[in-house]
């Protein structure tokens, strides 16, 4: 079939899509990507099409919507939006993050949970996709006010939730306090101590590495794409945005693998730092952000660094480009500066961080471009590694988990190297939508028309 016969299909597609999910921006963006990519593989493969696989796997499994009142410390009643997309559990338990930030909508959950049934294929794990959170605004508000909130939030959530039906986890927003709160919620209302969540406390459940693993796993990831081409991060000049956790352990992977992190960000502006962000000055970062909730600027002030307000740090020279925010941080004219300036490694941590220009750029550039499925796969395999050490009672060793983390991006990178290489070059992108494809549309089939 020639490739307009293609776009012709994905565009009929998408206009279903639209139409059914009306101002769900983001979700089409992510349905989009993947569509292109599956469109000539299904067409190849017809018995998907026939048992409608596309279609089903666009539709979640089931959406709930609720309400979260709470009292803030002036014992003032607020109200939040609360949501869970269980998005497809063909494979496992639904398995995905739980995001608090004031932009939360039904279409950026939608999207995140689309993509994460192809990224939690792709780990190999067994485990489906779900994803879900809440408008609320963590920033500015006190502990007792952050409990309060968590505690109204799994007063609903308990009963759509468990260790076999549907394991949150942390993402934008929730780290280990909100996870703490939501855990001991969930413990008190069913009364029992299960591996309902994911990021637990080492104390009570949680998995050593869990906190570093999306981190960890983009750098593991970057580094197998290097080697492709003989190379490695020893020597190379790294820009980074985000400040939070997953900026936080890239950071800190990248500088022992001899690499150079030169930029780190928060939504307000970028700090650019040309002698490198070192061990002692991200353990500055790491109180900065996680302990004294403060905001990036003041690295600037306490190092004597460049400080960027209102900027994104893609203008700045690198070799690679870790994305490690939000959702379409780099758009067309980003990726085109990144590029003229050299740099040819992108690995996303963050989820959907390119815009469709920007990976149009990165692809026809053919430079070694990682999308957020593959790339960030190691924060939701460590969780997955937790769920089996809660199952069986047992925890490993720092050195066991890393190890296991550091195998499952060489088996993920090996995945879309499978499904993506054309000649010399490797289209990530395709190679992670089909690799994280195939197993979740056997198992489909496999269990019949549900
Ligand atoms: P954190 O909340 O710890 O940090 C988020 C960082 O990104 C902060 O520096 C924040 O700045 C910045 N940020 C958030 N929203 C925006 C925005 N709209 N514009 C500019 N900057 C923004 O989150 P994580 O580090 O956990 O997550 C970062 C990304 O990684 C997300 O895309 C997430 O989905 C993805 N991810 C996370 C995983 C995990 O294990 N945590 C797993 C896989 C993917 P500020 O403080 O100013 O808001």
């Amino acid at each position: 079939m020639a490739n307009n016969a293609y776009e012709a299909l994905v565009k009929e597609f998408m206009a279903k899509i639209i139409a059914k999910n009306p101002a769900e921006t983001e979700f089409h963006q992510a349905v989009e990507e993947v569509v292109e990519s599956l469109v000539p593989y299904i067409e190849e493969n017809p018995k998907y099409k026939a048992a409608k696989i596309l279609e089903r796997i666009c539709e979640p499994e089931r959406v709930i919507l609720f309400r979260i009142p709470w009292l803030d410390d002036k014992g003032e009643v607020q109200v939040n939006k609360g949501f869970r997309i269980e998005m497809n559990s063909a494979i496992g338990p639904y398995k995905g993050g739980l995001r608090f930030h004031p932009t939360v909508n039904l279409g950026i959950l939608k999207f995140l949970a689309f993509e994460q049934v192809f990224k939690n294929s792709l780990t190999t794990l067994p485990m489906g996709g779900g994803k879900g959170g809440s408008d609320f605004d963590p920033k500015g508000k006190s502990d007792n006010e952050v409990m309060h909130f968590c505690q109204s939030f799994m007063s609903e959530l308990f009963r759509h939730v468990g260790p076999n039906t549907d394991v949150p986890a942390g993402d934008i927003g929730v780290g280990g306090r909100e996870i703490g709160f939501l855990f001991g919620q969930y413990k008190r209302l069913r009364n029992e101590f299960t591996g309902v969540l994911t990021g637990k406390g080492r104390e009570w459940g949680g998995s050593l590495i869990r906190p570093e693993a999306t981190g960890y796993g983009a750098t593991y990831f970057a580094e197998e794409m290097l080697k492709t081409r003989g190379e490695s991060i020893k020597g190379k000049v790294v820009a980074i945005s985000g400040s939070g956790n997953v900026a936080q352990f890239a950071t800190e992977k990248v500088t022992e693998f001899g690499g150079k992190v030169v930029t780190l960000s928060d939504s307000s502006g970028y700090i650019y730092d040309p002698n490198g962000i070192d061990k002692e000055k991200l353990e500055y970062v790491m109180h900065l952000k996680n302990i004294k909730r403060g905001r990036i600027k003041e690295y600037a002030e306490k190092y004597g660094v460049e400080y960027h307000e209102g900027l994104r740090p893609w203008g700045v020279k690198c070799d690679i480009a870790m994305p490690c925010a939000t959702q379409n941080e780099i758009n067309g004219d980003e990726a085109k500066t990144l590029v003229d300036n050299g740099c040819y490694v992108i690995s996303e941590g963050a989820n959907m961080p390119s815009t469709p220009d920007a990976v149009n750029i990165f692809l026809e550039a053919r430079i070694l471009y990682g999308p957020g499925k593959a790339a960030n796969a190691g924060g939701v395999a460590v969780s997955g590694l937790e769920m089996s050490q809660n199952s069986l009672r047992l925890s490993w060793t720092r050195e066991e988990v890393d190890s296991k983390l550091h195998q499952i991006m060489k088996d993920i990178h090996a995945t879309c190297e499978k499904f993506g290489r054309d000649g010399d070059f490797i289209d990530y992108v395709q190679g992670a939508n089909i690799g994280g494809f195939v197993k979740v549309a056997d198992a489909m089939m496999a269990q019949g028309v549900v």
